[in-house]
């Protein structure tokens, strides 16, 4: 069988695989690097998909990650259209779908992984799909033009983002949430409120509290059923009910793990010279309390392939960035610094009716994380409140006169 050999193989052409790569070889590392993804693309950003790209604001070009001269330039072998099906830790090898063998002195796994589909009658007809890659986002954005409804189904950042893409482009846009708000998974209620809001007056159709039974339609999607019975006509139905972390070939060889591998803090695996990192990453995080997660934000799987990196590169330093993650919807910029996991306390800070707030969450009086709404000085200055956990008296995190930073 043919068998090539690198001394890094990373698995994943995405955010983690391509930070990985341009981290090892800004070390200084000389050795050979492949980069194996199971999409044709080299390595894109993904969050436009849902945004400017989807929009058609930006061009497929500009959301590359680097120009495809720049991996030619520092020999790192780009194996598209691959997937990995097996690792075998002992003889340092994995194979492909079809058939291929690599072998690898250190493996980096950077998989992310695939849109979690609805386990119900019609979740696989034609029209239903999820948001991850570009191919879904070219298979939307093609069938969205001659939609005249289509169904969201999941609140959280993707359904939102997506919704918000289509009814600015004059869709009929309905959007199913089973719980009763939006963004449940990762915000207090105050925020939720707010987009909720948003939404509504931008027309989206949005229900809480709807709990999908199965999907209509003989060979292709027309229409969307509700425990209930009342069946929600649909062109198409855009599933984004958050991932499945694609991990498998790693626990089959051994590795430690479930919802994801398991990584110490310089990203290694339990199994001898492979690393993970990124959305699959199942790690301790320091802004969750010590909490095993996955996170699935750009910067974690940048963050953690830099650990990586140093790792591979003998210059090791622990995985504790702070976590930042951002949402576009229409012309509101949410960003956001810290976990809010385990919040006991919020605080608002400002007034949502202006469009521009930042909700604080706190536990056990510590400030822990922020999210804020076109309020970026917030977002900027509150960064130290959440490094430094800092106890501050809500009612001066109230104060709108008072800039965060005077407070830290
Ligand atoms: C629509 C959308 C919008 C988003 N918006 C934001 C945002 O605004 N802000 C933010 O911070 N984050 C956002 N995210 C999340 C962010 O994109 C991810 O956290 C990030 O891409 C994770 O990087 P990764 O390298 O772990 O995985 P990915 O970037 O998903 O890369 C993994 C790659 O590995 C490939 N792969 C999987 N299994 C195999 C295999 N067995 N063999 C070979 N290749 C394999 C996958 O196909 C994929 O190409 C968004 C994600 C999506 C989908």
């Amino acid at each position: 069988m043919e068998l090539e050999q690198f001394d890094v193989v990373i698995v994943g052409a995405g955010h983690g695989g391509a930070q990985a790569a341009i981290m090892l070889r800004q070390l200084k590392f000389e050795g050979s690097i492949a980069m194996i993804g199971e999409e044709p693309e080299i390595p894109y950003e993904r969050p436009p998909l849902s945004k400017e790209y989807f929009a058609g604001e930006k061009e497929f070009e500009r959301i590359r990650i680097r120009p495809p001269q720049f991996w030619d330039d520092r020999a790192i072998a780009m194996r598209l259209s691959e997937r990995v099906t097996a690792v075998d830790p002992e003889a340092r090898s994995l194979t492909t779908a079809a058939g291929k063998s690599y072998g690898y002195g250190k493996l980096i796994w950077a998989t992310g992984g695939h849109a979690r589909m609805l386990p119900l009658p019609g979740g696989d007809l034609a029209g239903v799909q999820g948001m991850r890659t570009r191919a879904d986002a070219d298979r939307m954005k093609a069938a969205a033009e001659t939609a005249a409804q289509i169904v969201i189904i999941g609140g959280g950042y993707i359904g939102l983002e997506a919704a918000a893409v289509l009814a600015k482009a004059g869709k009929k846009v309905v959007l199913l949430e089973a719980l009763d708000r939006v963004l449940a998974r990762v915000a207090a209620e105050p925020l939720s409120r707010f987009f909720e809001a948003e939404h509504r007056a931008h027309g989206v159709d949005l229900r809480l509290g709807a709990t999908v039974t199965a999907i209509e339609g003989e060979s292709y999607a027309t229409g969307v059923r509700l425990e209930g019975g009342e069946v929600i006509p649909a062109d198409l139905v855009l599933v984004g009910i958050g991932i499945v972390s694609a991990v498998q070939p790693l626990l089959d060889a051994g590795a430690k793990g479930g919802n994801g591998v398991a990584v110490d803090i310089f990203c290694a695996t339990s199994l001898p010279d492979i690393y993970a990192v990124g959305d699959c990453a199942l790690h301790a995080n320091g802004f969750a309390d010590g909490a095993e997660i996955r996170v699935e934000s750009v910067q974690n799987a940048n963050d953690m392939a830099n650990t990586a990196a140093r790792a591979i590169c003998a210059a090791p330093q622990p995985y504790e960035a702070v976590p930042w993650f951002w949402s576009n919807q229409y012309d509101l910029k949410l960003q956001t610094v810290g976990l809010s996991l385990g919040y006991d306390q919020t605080v608002l800070r400002g007034d949502p009716a202006t469009r521009s707030f930042s909700l604080i969450y706190l536990k056990a009086g510590s400030v822990i994380a922020l999210d804020s709404v076109n309020a970026i000085k917030d977002y900027v200055q509150g960064r130290a409140l959440v490094t430094g956990r800092a106890k501050i008296d809500p009612a001066a995190l109230a104060d709108i006169s008072r800039p965060l930073k005077e407070l830290a």
